[in-house]
């Protein structure tokens, strides 16, 4: 028999606020078609507005690239190593390798999903005790939820170590009323597709002095030395933001808060409805933080219980995904140092992140919530 499908549900896709057209249409017509112009420089200023007037906004191809660059003015080179939050996207941890630098993870808390102050701690009095001091913490805030700023801060300061902030999930969290992308010795903000706000791909590294977002933009652009000619001094790149996806960006800017407060009330409606199950847990949000809640996730008692909410969704079209593998247990970093505490490896295990796009309908919620309740009867 022939079985109609239903409409397609994904996890996070692109949701355009309207704006965003006559931003790039602004671009055509006045030829701005160039990694330069009125729509970078608007973007740039929207989220510096928007994050907190003391930071200087660069805006660039992707996180990652944001990453690679972040590091390199933080000074990692060849043969340092680089702490990182072991639970997270692998863009965090691969822009270290970029550089030469070796990651060495450390493990996440149950508070807040991120990276544990107890085992920050303890890595880095081992990797100095072995003559190692790390050259700087990447931290993130995973699926929006910020990690304990003030602790991880505390330490890092202790021991000076400079930290650079991974926000690409985060933009619009904050924490005690202070907007996450704004903590770090830098930050990075990513624009990608399944993102709280996309220009399709983007992305941003966020720093504390003019001289830092010139010398950014400097390297973004290929480090051309101040000559009339082609003249280089320094290796560059070719980072930099086109003007096209910056007027996606002027016009996403413009929805933000509205994507917010929509995928908070994802979270909301989700949580309403299936907290009677003890078999389902939610990440709650500790005092002080304000989370954007980038994905809702749930953490279910067993492997096997999240697989088979995993899969009945899937017969009904329904997309949704495992929490990230830590970075500890793949494959490509098997050889990378650690240290773990358990509880990343055991989110990954029964964890699952559920439909939460900005432009999910209310039948759209209601279709997922009633398969999961299906499971769990
Ligand atoms: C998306 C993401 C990145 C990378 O951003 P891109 O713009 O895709 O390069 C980095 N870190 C985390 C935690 C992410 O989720």
């Amino acid at each position: 028999m022939n079985q109609v499908k239903c409409k397609k549900i994904w996890l996070s896709s692109p949701h355009m606020g309207g704006a965003e057209k006559a931003f790039v249409k602004e671009a055509f017509d006045a030829n701005w078609v160039a990694p330069l112009g009125p729509n970078v420089n608007g973007f740039e200023s929207d989220i510096k507005k928007y994050l907190n007037e003391d930071t200087y906004v660069s805006a660039l191809v992707s996180g990652t690239s944001a990453l690679h660059l972040g590091l390199k003015l933080l000074g990692v080179t060849n043969g340092d190593e680089v702490l990182c939050q072991s639970m997270t996207f692998a863009a965090s941890a691969n822009p270290i390798t970029y550089l030469g630098a070796s990651p060495v993870f450390v493990d996440s808390e149950r508070e807040t999903w991120n990276i544990c102050p107890e085992q920050l701690e303890l890595a880095i009095k081992d990797r100095i005790a072995k003559g190692k001091k790390p050259k700087a913490i990447v931290t993130v805030h995973l699926y929006g939820m910020p990690y304990n700023v003030d602790k991880v801060h505390d330490i890092a300061k202790n021991y000076e170590i400079p930290i650079l902030e991974d926000s690409a999930e985060a933009l619009g969290s904050s924490y005690r009323g202070f907007k996450c992308g704004t903590f770090g010795d830098m930050a990075i903000l990513s624009f990608n597709g399944n993102k709280i706000i996309t220009t399709s791909g983007g992305g941003a590294l966020i720093t504390r002095t003019k001289e830092l977002k010139d010398k950014t933009v400097f390297l973004a652009t290929q480090a051309k030395d101040d000559a009339v000619h082609y003249q280089h001094s320094e290796i560059g790149y070719n980072y930099r933001m086109s003007n096209i996806v910056a007027g996606i960006g002027r016009g996403q800017m413009q929805v933000l808060d509205a994507h917010v407060n929509k995928r908070r009330a994802n979270y909301a409606f989700y949580e309403e409805y299936l907290k009677e199950f003890s078999e389902i847990k939610f990440l709650e949000e500790p005092e002080g933080s304000f989370s954007n809640r980038w994905l809702t996730c749930i953490e279910t008692n067993s492997y096997e219980l999240r697989e088979k909410i995993r899969l009945t969704l899937a017969e009904d079209n329904i997309e949704s995904r495992p929490l990230w593998k830590p970075m500890h247990s793949q494959p490509v970093f098997a050889n990378a140092k650690a240290y773990v505490n358990g509880v990343s490896d055991e989110l990954f295990d029964k964890g699952l992140c559920l439909p939460s796009g900005s432009n999910l309908e209310k039948e759209d919620l209601e279709r997922v919530v009633s398969i999961i309740k299906k499971v769990l009867k």
